[in-house]
C-alpha cells in the first residue's frame, strides 16, 4: 500500500493506492475488506450490486473518491498543503 497524501489530523483521511485488492485511489478509512482484499467504495459497490441484483443499490447521495463520506475533498486540500509548505 502506498500513501499518496497524508492528513495531519486524521489518518483515516490519508489517500492510498496499490493495496491488495483493486488498488484505486481511496481514503484509508473508506477501504472495505473482503476475502482478505481491500476495495475502494466504487468497486465494492459494483461487487455488491453484481451479487445481489435485486438487493442494495448505491443511492444518489453515495460519495466516492475524491469525496470523503462527509462530502469534503480532503485529497485536494492535502495536495495543496503539500505544495504550499513542507514544514507545516
Ligand atoms: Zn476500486
Amino acid at each position: 500500500m502506498e500513501h499518496v497524501t497524508r492528513n495531519k489530523n486524521d489518518m483515516m483521511k490519508d489517500v492510498v493506492i496499490n493495496y491488495r485488492g483493486c488498488g484505486h485511489h481511496e481514503y484509508y478509512g473508506m477501504l472495505v475488506w473482503r476475502d482478505g482484499l481491500q476495495y475502494c467504495r466504487r468497486c465494492i459497490h459494483q461487487i455488491w450490486v453484481k451479487e445481489n441484483p435485486n438487493g442494495w443499490k448505491p443511492g444518489p447521495d453515495e460519495k466516492y473518491f475524491p469525496l470523503y463520506e462527509d462530502g469534503i475533498n480532503y485529497y485536494e486540500q492535502d495536495l495543496k498543503k503539500g505544495e504550499d509548505s513542507v514544514y507545516e
